[in-house]
């Protein structure tokens, strides 16, 4: 059997937990499996790098950046095979580089688009454990890439699929997935087993305990995938094609503070404007979420739409840059929103959901700046102060009393 294990920051935070992690995959290898571990920086270790990187520049370099957090699951990765040399297993750290794990170019948020094999099945075949730096990559011109903030856990899953892995397991500091943050809701409950796009939708719309891409990756390639504590033997929750539930209602609510607001004030109410501004935004690779349009009223309309909060200076810079061809009379921006969302795949067969979750925020004196709805949630935009508030109030609702 192949296992692809990934242990996040927090369990391999110390010396001690290094040790942990090094005796859990260890049982494995010893049962006759091959085992491929994924890695992240120990403990803040990338929060610490990104601050230092902004102490030095306002607004520091990307390809700079890629090359300054890359340092941080270098330096687990050797550990973790220094730590199980110690306990006689063989073992053998690698980057992204010595693999080819080959990402595009756009450098602190790139996409894996392959991976070679052969480094790897050559190291397990010697019956090493090979140990892989989680989150970076290498681009066309072989300079490092990182996956976005979380992005170990795709590194895992795309590994996972490119050997054929028999299981991907992402150990965490959580027991699996919660019907909400269990940080914020202390009593959410945690789910047994959860769809793929039930899960997408939730990493999506900030549930950190997965990347996305890494759910999108196990979908799309049917990668097996179970979420589970990296300091206790609990089983934790499977993310799968289709769950044997009965389609819940509701089976979260997930809340994301790295968000902004821009709304570009007076565009001319004309075919084409909204393909000009999204377009230009898009050469930036500046994504966007919500977006709202206001009717047309003599001859002006305006546009609101929200972009990752770390992408908000790119953005404003983008837009100032194409102004006359835009032809907007202002833009305003906001920093402090966040988004809070509930999804569940039930909810498209039920009208009610959108209504309960506006009445828990109404209760909790929330104002809600804007909404979106997909099949599977309901989004809406509100004051980043008021999140946690939010989430709790929301959370409660469903829980007390089904529709
Ligand atoms: P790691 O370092 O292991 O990758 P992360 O901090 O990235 O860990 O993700 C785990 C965290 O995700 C948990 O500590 C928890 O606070 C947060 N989280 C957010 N939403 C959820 C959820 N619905 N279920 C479980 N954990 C969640
Ligand atoms: N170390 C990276 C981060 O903190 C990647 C990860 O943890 O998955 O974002
Ligand atoms: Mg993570």
């Amino acid at each position: 059997m192949l296992i692809v294990k990934k242990f996040g920051g927090s369990s391999v935070a110390n010396v001690e937990r290094i040790y942990n992690v090094a005796k859990r995959c260890i049982e494995d290898y010893k049962r006759g499996d091959n085992v491929v571990v994924v890695l992240s920086a120990m403990g803040k270790t990338t929060d610490g790098l990104i601050e230092l990187a902004n102490s030095v520049s306002k607004r520091p370099n990307r390809r700079e950046m890629d090359m300054l957090l890359t340092t941080g699951e270098q330096v687990s990765v050797a550990l973790m095979a220094m730590a199980m040399q110690e306990l006689n297993v063989p073992a053998i750290s690698l980057n992204a580089f010595q693999i080819g794990i080959h990402t595009t170019q756009v450098h602190t948020n790139s996409r894996i688009k392959e991976i070679d094999k052969a480094r790897i099945r050559h190291e397990l075949e010697n019956r090493k454990i090979v140990i892989v730096a989680g989150f970076q990559g290498i681009d066309k011109y072989d300079d490092l890439t990182t996956l976005g903030r979380g992005g170990s856990d795709t590194t895992a899953v795309a590994l996972a699929a490119a050997l054929h892995a028999d299981k991907c397991e992402i150990f965490t500091d959580v027991e699996g997935v919660y019907t909400a943050d269990p940080r914020i809701v202390p009593d959410a409950s945690k789910l047994k087993e959860i769809s793929y796009d039930e899960m997408l939708e939730m990493a999506t719309l900030g549930a950190k305990v997965l990347h996305n891409r890494s759910v999108e990756l196990a979908k799309k390639y049917s990668v097996p995938l179970v979420v589970r504590s990296s300091l206790n033997m609990e089983e934790g929750t499977e993310v799968k094609e289709e769950t044997r539930m009965e389609k819940m209602l509701v089976s979260g609510v997930a809340a994301d503070k790295n968000t902004a607001r821009i709304s570009l004030i007076g565009l001319k109410d004309v075919p084409g404007v909204a393909f000009k501004v999204f377009n230009c935004l898009a050469k930036k690779n500046v994504n966007i979420d919500m977006i709202l349009q206001s009717i047309g009223r003599e001859g002006s309309k305006d546009i609101t739409f929200t972009v990752p909060r770390d992408m908000l200076e790119d953005a404003l810079e983008v837009l100032e840059e194409n102004r006359d061809t835009l032809c907007f009379d202002r833009v305003s921006s906001k920093k402090s929103v966040a988004k809070v969302s509930v999804i569940g795949s039930g909810m498209a067969t039920n009208p009610g959901v959108a209504a309960k979750m506006f009445e828990a925020l109404f209760n909790a004196g929330i104002n809600i700046k804007m909404i979106s709805t997909s099949e599977i949630r309901v989004t809406v935009l509100i004051e980043e102060e008021e999140t946690e508030l939010a989430v709790r109030a929301i959370h409660e609702a469903f829980r007390l009393k089904d529709l």
